[in-house]
């Protein structure tokens, strides 16, 4: 099972998945083979490379600043989007 920058992996690919709300989209990390969408469900899955996954230190930093990776590495607002659609890691790993 690879480690990497911490987080210990399956040899599955890492994806991004939004799911519609009322309220908006929420996000999280999802290691699978293949996106399942459920029927009536509006969702996004952005496979997302390994090597951009933050370490714990990187993580802790963006929460306090008012600057943060999203999951393709562009430089987004902690709980902002990329112009490419991508989240913030904060976003997606639960820490806003
Ligand atoms: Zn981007």
């Amino acid at each position: 099972m690879p480690v990497v920058n911490g987080w210990k992996l399956s040899d599955k690919p890492l994806w991004a998945l939004g799911t519609k709300q009322s309220w908006g989209w929420s996000w999280r990390l999802v290691q699978a083979s293949q996106p399942r969408d459920l029927p009536g469900v509006e969702r996004v899955w952005l496979e997302v490379d390994p090597e951009y996954l933050p370490d714990r230190e990187a993580l802790e930093e963006w929460a306090m600043d008012s600057v943060c990776e999203a999951t393709d590495g562009c430089r987004v607002e902690p709980d902002g989007i990329c112009p490419h659609g991508h989240p913030s890691w904060l976003l997606v790993l639960g820490y806003i």
